[in-house]
């Protein structure tokens, strides 16, 4: 369909999607493609889960919205699911990623100013990702994404990932600091995992100067990395989480989660959300967390993550344009010499979806529910078309 009347914001690919089935999905002329990228790491269930729509139909018939000025069952019994899933205390439901973190920033702040600090101050990784509305994208470590949007929200410190003696060094230096912002693993950034003792470190250098920690798990979590929370592979918790992305398998739903000091920070009136945390989004959260629960998917994740990369090693280990292939679980990165965002069509024209961020890392998040055959397509299909991509660049 050729339109003029959206915003330019998107660069889309020619296609059209009608309907999906687990990781397939059928544009408008028939064709069936396998997903590899879940809708940017949404649908970890996969499309069209029998759960989540039976969820989806029953509650759209009772009752979708009624605000946050009452009660809201489905949103406290979601409350409890996460925390007890992930050891947080207590939550605040938004609509998206960028409204959890957004919700994140204004608890270190508000921290910040009930501890007599004037200039509360967070401390953020170069090439991180967090969102698009003006905070979070001050946050965000990329300069294309803050080109054009200046004055930049203030209060940013920023420094390299994986480098905690550069966070120690402000430590000495800085008053004001009063929380840590992090993916554990750093997502649009291009897959990049951190050394096995960094947030251990961090941890640690926030425990000794009072500070939050605040883990941006909007792409990591959920059991996308082989665990509910890439944090849990290495046995930290967080003050702050947030949640989105996978929790509402493709509802707009995004959690803020809290614990310790951070629990108490927001009293009535700090922050609020017309449709945070409404009935219709928190019934298929807690029906996502279920299918989560009983499929084990967690250990799915480990477990398929495992043998995508190890297939994908035997494949393409020692190609000539590769630089590494890294992942948890099944949040994978496929690094290679050269930029090589044009293998997102040539894939497509194989009925593959891919997405290629931070230039030249092909970044694989498929459905959790994956199986032996759509490893052996994606794996194929990658090999082949990078072949392909290779003789082109000769
Ligand atoms: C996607 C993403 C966000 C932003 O989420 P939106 O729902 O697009 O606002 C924030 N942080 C991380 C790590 C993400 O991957």
């Amino acid at each position: 369909m050729v339109t003029n009347s959206l915003m330019a914001t998107y660069r889309q690919l020619p296609v059209t999607f009608s309907h999906g089935k687990g990781l397939r999905l059928w544009d408008t002329a028939g064709q069936e493609y396998i997903d590899a990228i879940s809708g940017v790491g949404v649908c970890n269930l996969g499309h069209a889960h029998p759960a989540v729509t039976e969820t989806l139909c029953k509650q759209a018939s009772k009752l979708i919205h009624t605000s946050n000025l009452y009660h809201i069952e489905h949103q406290e019994k979601l409350a409890d699911t996460l925390c007890t899933t992930t050891g947080m205390s207590n939550v605040f439901f938004s609509n998206s990623g960028a409204e959890a973190n957004e919700t994140a920033i204004k608890v270190a702040r508000l921290y910040g100013n009930n501890n007599k600090i004037k200039t509360p101050t967070i401390i953020v990784a170069e090439q991180s990702f967090h969102g698009r509305t003006l905070a979070t994208l001050s946050a965000t470590g990329n300069r294309k994404i803050h080109a054009g949007f200046e004055p930049l929200v203030g209060g940013f410190l920023r420094v390299p990932y994986n480098d905690s003696d550069a966070i120690e060094q402000i430590a000495h230096r800085h008053k004001n600091v009063v929380a840590v912002l992090l993916e554990p693993i750093q997502g649009e950034g291009g897959i990049n995992i951190p050394s096995s003792d960094y947030l251990h470190k961090v941890r640690e250098i926030c425990d000794q100067n009072g500070w939050l920690l605040m883990l941006d798990e909007i792409q990591s979590g959920l059991c996308r990395t082989g665990e509910w929370l890439a944090a849990d592979h290495h046995g930290i918790k967080p003050d702050v989480l947030t949640l989105a992305k996978a929790l509402g398998n493709g509802i707009p739903i995004g959690a803020c989660l809290a614990k310790g000091v951070a629990t108490e920070v927001f009293q009535p009136g700090n922050h609020g959300s017309t449709y945070g945390g409404n009935p219709l989004a928190c019934a298929v959260g807690q029906t996502v967390i279920d299918v989560m629960k009983e499929q084990n998917l967690a250990q799915q994740a480990q477990q398929r993550g495992l043998q995508l990369q190890n297939a994908l090693q035997a494949q393409l280990g020692g190609h000539p344009l590769l630089k590494t292939i890294r992942g948890k679980g099944l949040m994978i990165g496929i690094e290679l010499n050269i930029p090589c965002a044009e293998l997102i069509q040539m894939a497509l024209n194989k009925g593959l979806l891919i997405n290629v961020t931070a230039d030249s890392v092909i970044r694989l998040l498929p459905s959790l529910i994956i199986e032996d055959e759509e490893i052996n397509f994606i794996t194929e299909t990658l090999t082949f078309i990078i072949n392909e991509f290779s003789n082109n660049h000769h």
